[in-house]
């Protein structure tokens, strides 16, 4: 019943795309049968949470969003799901999401936008929960779950975490599997949890993360117990405040909250220190060369044989097909993205735009091993912005771009990083703060989250 409540109330935002109340109670009733046998529980055992429709899901449909995959039910299951429901947890559906993962909006899903809780003081106007894990975060702040998955390629986990009010941590690249999760990036795409608080967050990812043969990329390491150690003291640990991150234009309240934060964590007993991350300002360029490059690579696939959406016009040849089908499945953001990605990939154009965004990225990556030289965590804004209308930045793909400016870098270097809520706008609006660590170091970066939290 409390299922089926959630998921009513869940249609208000659009926030699933899928419901699943048997699972959830297949897997409820599973944590009951165990308990009453006296067998040891899993660490998510009975909690119900919602899967971004980016993982596939064994016998759910799992779309990404996205028309090319509509009717497409996966016979596996992905790593990261399997690992939670081994773990206890109950699936209550798949959530919405920008479309393939690329949005900062979620405005560019096949199934509609999904719409915030949050409402800014004194008006109506829905607003945007982020992207491009905005089903994830509007359905926790809304209370309808208390932890989603989520994933970030270039902070599509921390953007909709500062922009409802929750928490979300990307942790290193290659802790969580990315085998079944439908590629966006595939160098950069990282799965993690999304919750409302940081504890929340300790647990789900011990119970996501973990070494898997069947990802090449998947970090051989073992998973330390971060929900035990965690640790609001901060006595002893320097905190970088990136000079560059003071970007002309970022909203006074967003600045004003980054003070906030360092006052809260030198009040937790740590000493704040400036460090420097010279090339930021090319991060963003560079990632929006990488990714959609990755991207136009792995969306090749959808050619309408292997998967979901087939159109096959009257007497059409084989190319027909392809175009057919490519051209009505996928939406005008993916389009883009593919564009940009074939050019940038082009042999005239490869050297000129690809391989220097190549060697940006290693420029980046090395700027933050120098900062981690002074300092054990940076702490920074994760938006230069508040959430803003749904709709309002329609046919403005740089502005939606630019949202992403201070979570890219951490992606690229393919640190740890997490959203925590600071504080609210002078409109009520939630505003988030964020802490990347070095590489492994998911600890450090959880417990500073909690000495703000
Ligand atoms: N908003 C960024 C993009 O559109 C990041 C998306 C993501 O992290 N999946 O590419």
């Amino acid at each position: 019943e409390a299922c089926n409540a959630a998921v009513a109330s869940a249609e208000a935002l659009n926030a699933f795309i899928v419901a699943t109340p048997e699972k959830a109670l297949e897997a409820a009733n599973a944590v009951d049968a165990a308990r009453a046998k006296g067998d040891a529980l899993g660490p998510m055992a009975g909690v119900p949470i919602g899967m971004k429709d980016l993982f596939a899901t064994k016998g759910v449909q799992t779309t990404a969003a996205s028309h090319i995959l509509e009717g497409f039910v996966p016979p596996y299951e992905s790593t990261v799901s399997q690992k939670l429901w081994d773990a206890g947890a109950a699936m209550l559906g798949k959530l919405n999401m920008d479309q393939f993962a690329m949005g900062s909006s979620n405005e560019t899903s096949y199934f509609g936008n999904v719409a915030s809780p949050w409402r800014k003081a004194g008006s109506n106007a829905a607003m945007s929960p982020g992207g491009s894990s905005g089903g994830t975060s509007a359905a926790i702040a809304a209370r309808l779950c208390p932890a989603a998955t989520g994933t970030d390629t270039g902070g599509s986990i921390r953007q909709p975490a500062a922009f409802t009010g929750i928490c979300g941590i990307k942790p290193t690249y290659g802790r969580c599997s990315r085998w079944g999760v439908v590629a966006f990036a595939s160098s950069l795409d990282q799965a993690g949890p999304m919750a409302r608080s940081v504890e929340d967050c300790a647990i789900m990812l011990g119970a996501m993360a973990g070494f898997d043969p069947k990802d090449s990329t998947s970090l051989d390491a073992s998973v330390p117990d971060w929900f035990g150690n965690l640790d609001a003291d901060l006595r002893g640990k320097r905190v970088g405040i990136p000079r560059e991150y003071r970007m002309d234009g970022t909203d006074q309240a967003i600045l004003d909250s980054w003070d906030m934060g360092a006052q809260w964590l030198r009040d937790a007993g740590a000493e704040i220190v400036e460090v420097s991350l010279p090339h930021t300002k090319y991060a963003l360029p560079a990632y929006y060369i990488v990714a959609p490059a990755e991207a136009s690579s792995n969306l090749a696939r959808y050619d309408g044989v292997r998967y979901g959406l087939r159109d096959l016009p009257e007497g059409a040849g084989l190319q027909d097909m392809y175009a057919a089908t490519r051209a009505d499945g996928f939406g005008d953001e993916v389009k883009r993205r593919i564009m940009l990605g074939t050019y940038v990939l082009s042999a005239g154009f490869y050297d000129a735009y690809y391989t220097q965004a190549q060697k940006i990225r290693t420029l980046v990556q090395r700027d933050f091993e120098a900062a981690f030289e002074a300092c054990d965590v940076i702490l920074a804004p994760t938006t230069p912005t508040a959430s803003f209308p749904l709709d309002s930045l329609n046919n403005d793909p740089l502005t939606m771009y630019l949202n992403d400016v201070f979570a890219v870098p951490a992606s690229l270097a393919g640190l740890p990083a997490m959203s925590v809520p600071a504080t609210l706008t002078a409109e009520g609006l939630p505003l988030g703060l964020q802490i990347v660590g070095p590489a492994m170091d998911e600890q450090g970066v959880l417990n500073a989250g909690l000495a703000i939290e």
